[in-house]
């Protein structure tokens, strides 16, 4: 989807008292260039970013993703980010919204090499349509990650709890998703475990009880995940995090994907084997997806 609208931050101490930020935003052409040719974002993926769902010019679960962006920034050893700023660049780009669904991206980038800043910028683009996918579901096929459970904790370098710009590997899993006749792609850790999806995180329906993978295991975070896990916990259902063993995929009594954007879309097969789809549920967690959240 082309950008509708790009903002360039300059980034603010994570400590400053500042009030006002407008003057450290830029509105740029989101068609024209607006980077230098020496950025370590395009050049190594060298960065984090955060991409926010926004529904009717409401952008969802602002705090968690500014959390969630600072995370990423702590763990990629970037200067922390003002949220404040942040904050206020996100409320400038959803007043810029229409009625329906827009994405806003945060990108937080190492910056050119030897620079005085890192670059960071915002951008507003319409959402692609996935009704299909929240109503009619999505086949996955498991695809091996290539890594143990612990190695969130034995190598912490490949950064895995971040969300950073290097999504080669997320882009190739569902392109080999798309080749094997899937729409999506759910990894599994060397040792036999459910992880996420390239661009989602998983949860699982066993009776009443939710499961999803805890995200100590090399994985990121979902902020839809929690959102979904809040709304289960208020009709009184056990959510809980797990590790959960790929033979345990196929016997399921409904799974889904869920993500800021695309929201919950379920799982309808899983290597080809056909799994329960719970079409009611599935229509209130969208529904819940959609209203205003924070
Ligand atoms: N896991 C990965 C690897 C992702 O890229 C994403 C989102 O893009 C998610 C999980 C879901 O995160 P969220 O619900 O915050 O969009």
């Amino acid at each position: 989807m082309a950008q509708r609208f790009a903002l360039m931050i300059d980034p603010a101490d994570a400590d400053s008292d500042r009030a006002d930020f407008v003057d450290t935003f830029t509105t740029v052409d989101a068609a024209a260039p607006a980077l230098s040719v020496g950025e370590l974002s395009t050049q190594r993926g060298d960065g984090v970013f955060e991409s926010i769902g926004v529904v009717d010019r409401h952008a969802q679960e602002v705090v968690p993703h500014l959390e969630r962006l600072a995370h990423s920034a702590r763990l990629c050893d970037l200067p922390a980010p003002n949220q404040t700023q942040w904050h206020h660049a996100i409320d400038t780009a959803a007043a810029g919204c229409g009625d329906g669904e827009y994405v806003i991206k945060l990108i937080l980038s190492r910056g050119v090499e030897h620079g005085p800043t890192p670059t960071a910028w915002v951008t507003v683009a319409p959402a692609a349509d996935f009704t299909h996918a929240r109503e009619s579901g999505v086949r996955v096929v498991t695809l091996d990650r290539g890594y143990d459970l612990d190695v969130a904790q034995n190598a912490p370098w490949l950064l895995l709890g971040a969300k950073t710009l290097s999504y080669a590997v997320n882009m190739a899993a569902l392109r080999e998703a798309h080749r094997r006749g899937a729409d999506d792609a759910v990894f599994l850790s060397r040792d036999g475990f459910v992880l996420e999806a390239p661009t989602a995180s998983l949860i699982i329906r066993v009776g009443d009880r939710f499961l999803t993978p805890a995200p100590n295991g090399g994985i990121l975070h979902g902020t839809t995940q929690l959102s979904v896990y809040e709304h289960l916990a208020a009709r009184g259902f056990a959510a809980e995090y797990a590790r959960i063993p790929a033979s345990e995929l196929t016997s399921v009594d409904a799974a889904w994907l869920v993500s800021s954007v695309r929201l919950a879309a379920p799982i309808t097969a899983v290597d080809g084997v056909e799994i329960p789809v719970d079409h009611a549920l599935t229509r209130e967690l969208n529904e819940y997806l959609l209203s205003p959240r924070d």
